[in-house]
């Protein structure tokens, strides 16, 4: 078959103005969301990547008040392009879930690009995936979407499903057997939230467990840090695993996944046939050059259940579309680092960028766990104040800690918070929250 990820990148625009056509054609027809928006919008001169410009950018919210508007009306259409076959949920600021619709069509679509991702990252039907994301209220992407990946794959998968409890018939597990669970099924990749994993080999380390046949943590759900990543790889070391590679899986519910052939590298599309990338200024609505950051819309373009087109992510990023110097392929690369901007925050009048105070924090080395938490004892009179709840590492000097992480803040944000020595559990404990909050702010 084609590698269409190798193809010369004349030939993947080619491939994109295409299926854009017909997506745009059936969206303007059957998409009431978009109808609606494109009234009076020439749509004929909409022809390829080119002239996307043309159509109004999609904000988050937009599909986060009216997600049912999103859903293309299928009506008419083949069985496989209308059946519904799977909803996965996105959750924003609001708390509630977003469902996205896949069709049958969406699913094999989903597959296709998770055979690419795999292909990418070097997974293989020689893979024994743990899927150890929680369970959730509302199926979340990343824990419905570990089976596309291991079916795309041809890899084995099992699932956990640790976290807290959800609904009525206590179907969880809790950390120690989801350890026994890769330890029985020799499991080679783990496969779940960063700070849940990272848990999951401190605790393995503690208890002796056999992780001889793990080599890599594929990891998403959160920011994380090199910093982060390194200690992560440091932990599998001492385990014994039989290799320590970290795949920062990078990508959106929205979007779909992302893939890396490199540690540490940009971001491969997968499917440049399937899914559109563009970086753009979203007071203009103009498409960036490549190099220049700006915010990531992305673009379905063979989509039949809920269809997106120039949806704004809310991530700040940069695209290269040069060959990748690791491994040659041609489809345009998301190149970090990502910031996500409904992160930004004001403290004492000053913008900040939570992002980077995690960053340097996480590269403080004895931490076992900590919060930041911006406050404002006094009210809406009151004084901000920056707080960073601290657990050191058995053993390590807390008084030289404090210090290290109070000059890290000041260093990092120009801000010097309190700190506030605790227990590792009462800031993070697995057995109750799916993932760690590294950030939190009570004003
Ligand atoms: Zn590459």
């Amino acid at each position: 078959m084609q590698d269409v990820l190798r193809l010369p990148p004349a030939e993947i625009c080619a491939m994109q103005d295409a299926r854009l056509r017909r997506m745009v054609a059936l969206c303007r027809e059957r998409h009431p969301y978009y109808s609606a928006a494109w009234r009076g919008l020439d749509l004929d001169a909409v022809q390829g990547v080119a002239d996307l410009w043309r159509l109004p950018l999609t904000p988050k919210s937009a599909l986060m008040e009216a997600p049912e508007r999103f859903r293309l009306d299928c009506t008419g259409l083949p069985v496989a392009e209308r059946a519904l076959w799977e909803v996965v949920h996105t959750t924003g600021s609001t708390g509630d879930p977003t469902p996205i619709y896949m069709t049958t069509h969406d699913w094999q679509g989903y597959v296709l690009l998770n055979r690419r991702v795999a292909e990418i990252s070097g997974i293989t039907e020689r893979d024994v995936i743990a899927n150890l994301f929680p369970l959730t209220a509302a199926a979340m992407g990343a824990f419905v979407r570990a089976t596309s990946l291991a079916y795309g794959a041809g890899a084995a998968v099992c699932a956990a499903m640790p976290g807290a409890p959800v609904g009525t018939f206590g179907i969880q597990r809790s950390m120690d057997e989801a350890i026994r669970m890769v330890e029985r099924h020799r499991a080679t990749v783990l496969t779940g939230v960063t700070s849940f994993v990272r848990r999951v080999l401190l605790r393995a380390l503690e208890l002796g467990a056999d992780f001889g046949s793990v080599r890599m943590c594929a990891v998403t759900g959160e920011a994380s840090t090199p910093a982060l990543r390194a200690d992560m790889r440091a932990l599998m070391r001492q385990l014994g695993t039989a290799g320590a590679t970290i795949f920062d899986r990078y990508g959106s519910t929205e979007g779909g996944g992302l893939s890396q052939c490199t540690e540490e590298f940009d971001w491969h599309n997968p499917a440049p046939d399937l899914v559109l990338h563009e970086v753009v200024d979203p007071a203009t609505g103009r498409s960036l050059a490549d190099g220049e950051r700006g915010h990531l819309a992305v673009s379905h373009l063979d989509r039949r259940g809920t269809v997106l087109l120039r949806y704004l992510v809310g991530d700040v990023v940069s695209l290269d579309r040069s060959a990748c110097p690791h491994c040659g392929r041609t489809a345009e690369r998301i190149v970090g680092p990502v910031v996500r901007t409904k992160d930004l925050v004001k403290v004492k009048g000053m913008l900040v960028n939570p992002a980077l105070l995690l960053a340097r924090l996480q590269a403080v080395p004895g931490i076992s766990e900590f919060q930041v938490l911006v406050a404002r004892p006094g009210g809406d009179l009151g004084m901000d104040e920056l707080v960073v709840r601290l657990a050191p590492h058995p053993g390590v000097d807390a008084a030289a800690l404090e210090a290290e992480v109070v000059a890290a803040a000041q260093g990092a944000v120009g801000v010097r918070p309190r700190v506030v020595l605790e227990a590792a559990r009462a800031i993070y404990d697995p057995e109750q929250q799916a993932k760690a909050t590294r950030f939190v702010d009570t004003r």
